[in-house]
């Protein structure tokens, strides 16, 4: 790696080489896991580059390939898994200053990697629009770092994850090449770039489908117990009639204990449901909950869903993860999918076997044909090996887990070689320097055989 000579080549684009700057921007979300915590403490870049344009991203990669010098492409660095963290070193490439909305028409938008979520949000709400889907992170993800490193979020109950056919139309990427090139991929080639945590190619600009806009009211439902709270979320997931974008369930006593901004409104032996429904759809929604059994604890009608303006969904998902931690650092989490046909049930058997060592966290998403929901259980960790017991538990009785204590792509979801990305990296970064030590199958083609 020559990184004098990386430098001294780039004419275009903002170059810091201060090392606490570039350390900081080499950090995620990783000490959400006690493991990887431990084993990624020390990374950091060498130097942090700015790109203001796709003729500044172009400079960089042909640069970055004349100096043998790693590139780590980095959005709002909101990753969970060390995704934009530089382990073997080099140069991280800033995306956020590529922002711009290049254009909406007839319910697609064409947008600057870079963009942030909420930014994106507001200005299509100029056009009666909205995104499809988006993770909890809004305020600070960029649409690029949501496309390369997210897989759902909120939105996820009525269009599934991001991997679901149509979700995502094109994109423009720059390849890392002695002369590199801007690609144009769309509809089977999509499956190059999705969720390849950036090794395979920059990605510059994105074509997205987008959802009207609605009116949104956030509201806390409170249950007796887990099960009752979650046959709730499913019947509600499944209401073709309600118009829907959010639904997380948490067993006791998660919100009560962990959930500071609505500990208020739910008793630490109540479950509750935590729900985005359109205004259309409110008295249709009172209904349904009556018919659970729920008690509407909250909405934000009249005022905030949380008290304090923080948008009910900043406490689903991986937030609600981050809420927990703020009260107890030493919990962890896992990410599960549950199989569609026995979800709720499963999900109860699961959380009694387990106790308070494992509490669930259920979101529900539509998942191909039908609805079937995600734990992002809160777990008290104590070893690494009980951990993994865990894990294996729930794979026994028919679960997925999506490993959020890896940071390679294959041990994290889908535990095989994507050879569709491995063919397309060869093609676009064949020294392998985008985000080098995230794809095990470029860097040893027989160490799936393990995992
Ligand atoms: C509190 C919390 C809640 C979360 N909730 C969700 C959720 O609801 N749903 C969900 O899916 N995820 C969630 N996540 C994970 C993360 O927020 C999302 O993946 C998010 O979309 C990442 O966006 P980012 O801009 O921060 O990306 P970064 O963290 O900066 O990057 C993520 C990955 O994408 C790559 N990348 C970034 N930009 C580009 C680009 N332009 N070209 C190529 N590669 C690129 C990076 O190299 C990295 O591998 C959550 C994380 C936290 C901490």
């Amino acid at each position: 790696m020559n990184l004098n000579g990386l430098i001294d080549a780039l004419k275009g684009p903002k170059v810091i080489t201060d090392a606490a700057a570039v350390r900081r921007m080499s950090r995620d979300y990783y000490w959400y896991s006690p493991i990887l915590k431990r084993q990624l403490a020390d990374v950091t870049g060498d130097v942090l580059l700015e790109a203001h344009s796709e003729a500044d991203i172009l400079e960089i990669a042909a640069a970055c390939y004349a100096h043998d010098v790693p590139l780590t492409v980095r959005g709002g660095g909101t990753g969970n898994y060390g995704q934009a963290m530089p382990i073997r070193g080099g140069a991280l490439l800033d995306m956020r200053a590529m922002d711009q909305l290049l254009w909406v028409k007839d319910g697609v938008c064409r947008v600057q990697a870079g963009k942030r979520l909420i930014t994106l949000d507001q200005e299509l709400a100029e056009h009666g629009y909205e995104m499809r889907l988006h993770p909890s992170t809004r305020t600070v993800a960029t649409v690029g770092g949501f496309i390369a490193g997210g897989s759902g979020g909120v939105g996820s109950i009525n269009w599934g994850m991001l991997r679901e056919t149509g979700n995502i139309l094109g994109a423009r990427l720059v390849t890392l090449e002695a002369e590199p090139r801007v690609l144009e991929l769309r509809g089977a080639d999509i499956a190059k770039f999705n969720h390849s945590y950036g090794v395979t190619g920059i990605i510059t600009e994105l074509e997205l489908p987008l959802a009207n806009a609605q009116l949104w009211i956030d509201a806390v439902v409170t249950f007796d117990d887990l099960l009752s709270a979650a046959r709730f979320g499913k019947a509600f997931a499944e209401s073709p009639g309600l118009v829907k974008k959010q639904c997380g369930v948490m067993a006791p006593p998660i919100a009560h204990t962990y959930l500071r901004p609505i500990a208020q409104y739910v008793r630490a032996d109540e479950a509750c449901a935590l729900v985005m429904v359109a205004s259309q759809s409110w008295e249709g929604f009172e209904t349904l909950v009556a018919a659970h059994g729920g008690r509407i604890a909250h909405d934000s009608r009249t005022a905030p869903a949380t008290g304090k303006r923080v948008p009910l969904y900043e406490l689903c998902w991986n937030h609600t993860t981050l809420q927990a931690l703020k009260v107890d650092p030493t919990l962890t989490y896992l990410q599960t999918l549950l199989p569609a046909q026995n979800c709720v049930e499963l999900a109860d058997e699961l959380q009694r076997h387990f106790g308070e060592e494992v509490m669930f966290h259920l979101e529900f998403t539509r998942s191909g044909p039908a609805i079937s929901c995600s734990a992002i259980q809160m777990v008290r960790f104590t070893t690494e090996e009980r951990l993994n017991e865990i894990m294996v538990y729930h794979e026994q009785r028919g679960c997925r887990q999506f490993n959020p204590h890896v940071y390679t792509i294959e041990e994290g979801g889908m535990k095989q070689v994507n050879h569709v990305q491995l063919a397309f990296k060869r093609e676009v970064d064949p020294k392998g320097l985008l985000n080098p030590g995230k794809m095990m199958a470029w860097d040893n083609q027989d160490a799936l055989a393990d995992i």
